[in-house]
């Protein structure tokens, strides 16, 4: 059983402590890529950078002699020169590259064992996305007899190398959503979703989304989840939002060879630069024209910023404000705009693993209408008995003493009674006094549903001021008056 204990929670997204045998690391975790073929940045100096664990393909290490030797006989953390836990890949992905592999699951998993692996992973099948179904369905068989065979020859709880359970499905969400519930059955003691690279490549954000959430939803919630490849900084807040806790980067290392400078919002190409936009040790201490010249210096600066970003995440877990660094950071490109609008339709389930109270949350563009807090806020209008008279007014006005209660409406919750004007969420989160149409429209939604709920129930008396004139729904919330009778819709023009 892993040992993964989750110490904070926001959104679907945690801070948790997971348990090797080389010690306790902190989730979200970046393990960097190490090839032990061309170390450019040595196990030992990786820790400066806040690397707590890495990662590296004992394939690779299986295949070439005398690294296997060595390995053999030294173990892997004497091989890479650290005592950080190490999780090793099986050669998955040089079977997706290079269709080369020339060992079997069994073969690879008893070599990952005996170089003391902390993390061993089976020879998975990853299928390229948009495959045919037939493909797709035929690879995931593959994929899970191995995981069965994986299982049977590392049985949970006898031995100290934990085992992963890889989900794969191509685009494919039903069967994403089929592989993890077959893996967590088996169980294992962390999960990796796999066979999402090209999607990255591609940018296809949005649709990486839905397979995560395909994939998480039938996962077991203490188990750590590995996101296979997704090791640019931009991505992090989105797929920790979504429970992905721990990421591989290769890709300090593959942008820096091809000139490229990362950052928490994208990529830059070095010769396009003028000035340096960071103040990482590499960049306070060097010049453009260095890093042009140097892909070792560049690297470096790489992997700076994908430790800080890693760190700016945790910290808005810590303090509840993960959705707001989600929208900032998806508001870098349209393809990251999409994923955002996708996560979108998945509020309600992402509300149930959202943690009920936190700090009052900033409203930042329209995605923020559509936050947990406000789907919760919407489910929880039942909670509210109403008699009599009813006053709902989209501002305060002297002489509503006569209503028996009275209700304000602030976008994008909509109705609260008055009394819970000062108290979480609604009462305390800060919204821009011009607001956007979504908002408005939620806000008359929720208006819509407490109207409805208490039909016949109380007397209601709707009034608004002209800032919401026009919107569609008011004409929805008259139509209720016909209907309902007892409410009177009045109209107040200032
Ligand atoms: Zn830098």
């Amino acid at each position: 059983m892993t040992n993964f204990e989750i110490q904070h929670k926001d959104l679907m997204g945690r801070i948790g402590k997971l348990c090797t045998a080389h010690g306790y690391i902190e989730t979200p975790a970046i393990l960097p890529v190490i090839n032990p073929n061309i170390i450019s940045i040595e196990a030992a100096e990786l820790k400066h950078y806040g690397a707590e664990m890495l990662i590296t393909n004992a394939y690779i290490i299986y295949r070439k002699q005398d690294l296997r030797e060595e390995a053999l006989k030294t173990g892997i953390h004497s091989l890479l020169g650290t005592d950080m836990p190490i999780m090793t890949d099986s050669g998955s992905y040089q079977l997706y590259e290079y269709k080369d592999v020339e060992v079997s699951n069994a073969k690879i998993l008893e070599f990952q064992q005996r170089i003391g692996s902390d993390v061993c992973v089976p020879l998975d099948i990853p299928t390229a996305p948009y495959s045919n179904r037939e493909r797709a369905k035929g690879d995931l068989d593959v994929t899970l007899n191995r995981l069965r065979e994986a299982r049977n020859l590392m049985p949970a709880n006898e031995q100290a190398n934990m085992l992963a359970g890889v989900v794969q499905g191509s685009t494919f969400t039903d069967l994403r959503a089929d592989s993890a519930r077959q893996a967590a059955e088996l169980g294992f003691d962390l999960y990796a979703i796999g066979g999402v690279v090209p999607l990255l490549e591609s940018h296809d954000f949005a649709r990486l989304v839905d397979i995560i959430i395909a994939s998480k939803r039938n996962l077991p919630l203490n188990a750590p989840v590995h996101l296979f490849g997704a090791g640019h900084p931009m991505l992090f807040a989105l797929a920790v939002a979504l429970g992905c806790d721990l990421f591989d980067s290769a890709a300090y290392a593959l942008f820096a060879k091809d000139k490229r400078y990362l950052t928490n919002e994208g990529t830059k190409k070095i010769g396009n630069l003028r000035a340096l936009p960071c103040s990482c040790p590499v960049c306070s201490a060097h010049s453009v024209a260095e890093l042009k010249e140097s892909k070792d210096l560049l690297a470096s600066h790489n992997l700076w910023v994908t430790f800080e970003e890693m760190r700016t995440v945790k910290q808005s877990i810590a303090e509840g404000s993960l959705w707001e660094l989600c929208e900032r950071r998806c508001r870098a490109y349209p393809s990251l705009l999409d994923a955002l609008e996708r996560i979108t339709n998945y509020s309600t389930l992402i509300e149930k693993y959202d943690t009920a109270t936190k700090r009052p949350f900033f409203y930042l563009s329209h995605y923020s209408a559509h936050r947990p807090e406000v789907v919760r806020y919407s489910n929880r209008l039942n909670r509210f008995y109403v008699s009599h008279s009813v006053l709902i007014t989209t501002k305060e006005e002297p002489g509503e003493e006569k209503f028996d209660h009275i209700f304000l409406v602030k976008p994008p919750f909509g109705p609260y009674p008055v009394e819970l004007k000062e108290t979480y969420p609604v009462g305390q989160s800060e919204i821009p006094v011009t607001i956007d149409d979504e908002a408005r429209t939620v806000a008359l939604q929720n208006v819509v549903k407490l109207l409805m709920m208490n039909k016949g129930k109380a007397k209601f008396v709707f009034r608004y001021d002209n800032s919401w004139e026009g919107h569609p729904l008011l004409e929805e919330i008259s139509k209720h008056v016909e209907l309902m009778e007892n409410i009177d819709l009045h109209n107040l023009h200032r």
